[in-house]
């Protein structure tokens, strides 16, 4: 009888909490957020004030966190960078220093695979696949489409593959034209796409791996432009959480491969179904 009253208090105890915040339609609390930095187009080619090694740099030392680690979408075979030796040179250094190396495309050119047809996509996914693993020494998990095009097929060919397709949540679309690479509105960007994040955030949308959410941010390591303000768009993406006042996890950013490509993994769309909305001119162009 004591045993019963005693579980029944405990009871009470336990579920008040949950009962006053349904009551007051409070929403959960969600893990606190991890910006899964990743970069695509890479490596760049130059064998001076090269880009990628300016970004890799600054990874490693910023006044934010120390040794930050990012998810590098490569171009294996792209002419003006993955394909030369000082590309391949950059991919295996990326490696070396505990970056995830994956895949974007291992064409000359940036190709849009959803285009490609089935075989051609087949043997170019099992080129890129091959190229990764001679450099690195291990296959490749992740893939990101160029230009974000994908369909049912496009899946279907990156799973026989190994691979699994990780989009976006922010971008700082520095990609889309190289020429326009000045953005003057870097903060209210990121700062629109985050608020828009938070609402799945807060929704319980997002996977919680290893007790936080990765809120994944997508550069593009052959802009210069970007690769000279890395520093100000780590703080940027600081500074914007803080003011939403989405609760940063105690390391803002990765710093461990592993964790990094557990998170990566469990964020990736697989189904065409599941995706998340792409960054602002892509949804639009995609979607028509
Ligand atoms: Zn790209």
């Amino acid at each position: 009888m004591l045993f019963l009253r005693l579980l029944l208090a405990a009871l009470t105890i336990l579920l008040l909490p949950v009962a006053a915040a349904a009551q007051a339609g409070q929403a959960p609390i969600q893990a606190p957020i991890r910006f899964l930095l990743t970069f695509d187009d890479g490596p760049a080619w130059a064998p001076y004030s090269n880009p990628t090694v300016r970004v890799l740099e600054t990874l490693e030392k910023n006044p934010y966190q120390a040794n930050i680690k990012a998810v590098f979408f490569t171009q294996t075979r792209a002419w003006s960078g993955g394909g030369t030796e000082n590309g391949r040179a950059l991919i295996r250094r990326e490696h070396a220093e505990g970056h995830v190396v994956a895949l974007h495309s291992a064409t000359t050119f940036h190709s849009n695979h959803r285009k490609m047809g089935r075989e051609k996509l087949d043997a170019s996914l099992q080129l890129g696949v091959d190229d990764l693993v001679a450099e690195t020494g291990v296959a490749p998990k992740l893939v990101r489409p160029p230009f974000w095009a994908y369909d049912a097929d496009t899946l279907e060919s990156y799973h026989a593959h190994g691979l699994r397709m990780l989009l976006t949540d922010l971008s700082a679309n520095d990609g889309v034209i190289y020429v326009f690479n000045m953005s003057f509105r870097k903060r209210s960007n990121m700062l629109k796409m985050l608020a828009e994040t938070r609402k799945r955030w807060a929704a319980g949308e997002m996977p919680v791996v290893d007790g936080v959410t990765p809120v994944v941010v997508t550069f593009h390591d052959v802009n210069r432009y970007t690769a000279r303000h890395m520093e100000e768009y780590l703080g940027i993406l600081l500074d914007v959480a803080r003011e939403l006042e989405v609760p940063l996890s105690d390391k803002p950013f990765y710093d461990n491969r592993d964790e990094l490509e557990r998170a990566a993994l469990a964020a990736t769309v697989d189904t065409p179904q599941s995706a998340p909305p792409l960054p602002g001119f892509w949804q639009w162009m995609w979607k028509q």
